[in-house]
């Protein structure tokens, strides 16, 4: 039994009156709330006189407009398409119970309910990574409505050891940013349901999945859950700060009534125990078909005409399984399938990548031929389409750390990309250099040009002259262009009174030049001179 329950849990105004009780004494003449109203610009709060409508709540406080629901399960369908590859009975029958849902709960909020309607609380049967979740979360998006989700395993029968069911509830409260109309419409998504099973439970933990399968029932029915943890001290505190602060009242318990509940799980044996009913079955009626063995598919196929009795033979309270209606398989992922999630899903992680390059100006294409060899390494991992974040993670975990620091700009994903990651790196950088030398030598090569068309002249580098130049810039980590400018400064004087001396327009700069741009230029304008038959001789160059 819970500490909670022996001592007997306060209700949340039994606490928030001891709380104000508490503080009163410890602040006499009330400073604390006194400084917190007369600093807050909205006035105390005070209780309307009856009869004053309520005021409007600010628009992003709105709850959420259900009322105007019109979402038909062709377009919930059409929406799951952009995202979720496959599994088309999982979004034909989820888009089908959205909708049911939402339409009944704007029924509801209308005034008109409907007498006998049966909740489409769901069960997703399925392996690992198949897109259980992002099938919710992605409706749940679509709709707007708040959306958690937990591990069946995590919660207790008594809420002391591991978390409590409620705290689904209030968790989705908190999603909806402290919005409890807000919440009041959530989906509330529980995975591993199939390990509170009873006939599963050999944990030995205090606690037995029967009994949170009971608390979980509760909540699936109707229930007045309190939006604060009895034992949420601080909650507690911060929501009676909130009050004399002026601030709306928030309601102190949130119906469950319209929350959808979906759990799945894998339900490993429950195949065979279906198997066996329809076995049974065939060979007292000859009723049923039998169920096609020896493919890769039976074990979904047979999942898929699971019933009541075969869930409450599997451990489940029939009370419980009675809540969840709605049953629907999703398959496991075949290799096709994982490279049609990375070509097509919106969500596919090939986006993810794009964009985390993106961040640094690097351009990804990825080839047909690089997303098959990933959706192979994938389909090895058995673990659906989280295999391809795996692959994917080890796949670009270098690139990724490298690249940005490098002047790579961008880079194709291919089959020998992802064969190694590590060779490619090398092959980029390599590629990065060359692409890096080739454009210093054409800097070089436009200096040459540049100077030329200045000065009416014809300058030229030789190949060793531009590497050698290259070189230099390098080693003194300047631009080459700049290097240039510097190093043939008073290459323009020299130049033309070679012109004028001898006539010659065009002069090419060989690497020994390079490295005595001076002495090269004084031994061509004495030169010059001696080629000259008017010109008086020059003075001997400086050295
Ligand atoms: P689970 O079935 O265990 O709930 P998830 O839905 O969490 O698996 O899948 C993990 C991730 O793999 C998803 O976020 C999504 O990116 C991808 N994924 C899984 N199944 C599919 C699918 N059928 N189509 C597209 N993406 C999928």
């Amino acid at each position: 039994m819970s500490r909670e329950r022996c001592t007997g849990p306060l209700t949340p105004e039994e606490l928030q009156k001891r709380l104000q009780e508490l503080l009163r004494q410890s602040f006499p003449g009330g400073p604390l709330f006194a400084s917190a109203s007369a600093s807050s610009e909205k006035p105390p709060a005070t209780e309307p006189p009856a009869g004053t409508p309520p005021p409007t709540p600010p628009a992003a406080e709105a709850p959420l407009d259900l009322s105007q629901f019109v979402f038909k399960p062709r377009e919930v369908k059409a929406h799951l398409d952009r995202f979720v590859i496959r599994q088309e009975d999982a979004k034909k029958v989820l888009s089908v119970a959205l909708c049911d849902h939402y339409h009944a709960v704007r029924q509801s909020l209308a005034g008109r309910e409907l007498g006998n309607y049966t909740k489409q609380n769901v069960i997703l049967l399925g392996p690992t990574g198949v897109g259980k979740t992002y099938l919710i979360r992605s409706v749940a998006e679509l709709i707007g409505v708040p959306f958690v989700k937990a591990d069946a395993t995590k919660f207790s029968e008594t809420g002391y050891v591991g978390g409590d069911v409620e705290d689904l509830v209030r968790d989705l409260v908190r999603r909806a940013e402290g919005n409890v109309d807000r919440a009041r419409f959530g989906i509330v998504y529980i995975d591993e349901i199939d390990k509170i099973a009873a006939a599963s439970n050999v944990s030995g933990r205090d606690v037995s999945g029967r009994g949170v399968q009971t608390n979980l029932l509760k909540l699936m029915e109707e229930t007045e859950v309190p939006v604060r943890a009895p034992n949420d001290m601080a909650g507690h505190f911060q929501a009676m700060m909130d009050l004399q602060r002026g601030g709306r009242k928030q309601p102190t318990t949130i119906n469950t009534r319209h929350i959808l509940f979906i759990v799945s799980g894998a339900f490993g044996g429950l195949e065979k125990i279906v198997e066996r009913r329809v076995r049974e079955a065939t060979i007292g009626f000859a009723a049923q078909a039998p169920i096609p063995t020896g493919e890769s598919s039976a074990g979904s196929e047979t999942l898929a005409r699971a019933e009541t009795r075969d869930f409450v033979d599997f451990g489940f309270e029939p009370e419980f399984i009675g809540r969840l209606p709605v049953r629907v398989v999703c398959h496991q992922l075949s290799e096709a399938d994982l490279f049609e999630i990375l070509k097509a899903s919106e969500g596919s992680i090939v986006r993810q990548i794009e964009q985390a390059f993106g961040a640094y100006g690097i351009e990804v294409l990825f080839q047909e031929e690089g997303l098959r060899r990933i959706a192979a390494l994938a389909a090895a991992e058995k673990t659906g389409a989280r295999g391809l974040m795996t692959v994917c993670e080890r796949i670009f975990r270098e690139l990724k750390f490298e690249l940005p620091s490098t002047g790579v700009k961008r880079f194709v994903v291919d089959a020998l990309l992802v064969q190694d990651p590590q060779a490619a790196l090398e092959r980029l950088r390599a590629e990065q250099v060359r692409e890096q030398h080739a454009t210093l030598r054409s800097i070089v090569h436009e200096f040459a040009e540049r100077f030329g068309q200045s000065y009416g002249l014809t300058l030229r580098f030789t190949e060793e002259a531009a590497e050698a130049l290259i070189a230099e810039a390098e080693l003194a980590q300047r631009p080459v262009r700049d290097l240039c400018a510097d190093k043939f400064r008073d290459f323009q004087f020299g130049l033309r009174l070679i012109a004028q001396n001898s006539g010659q327009k065009e002069f090419t700069l060989d690497a020994a030049a390079i490295r005595a741009p001076d002495q090269t230029l004084s031994e061509w304008v004495v030169a010059s001179y001696r080629q000259s038959p008017t010109a008086t001789p020059a003075p001997a160059p400086a050295t």
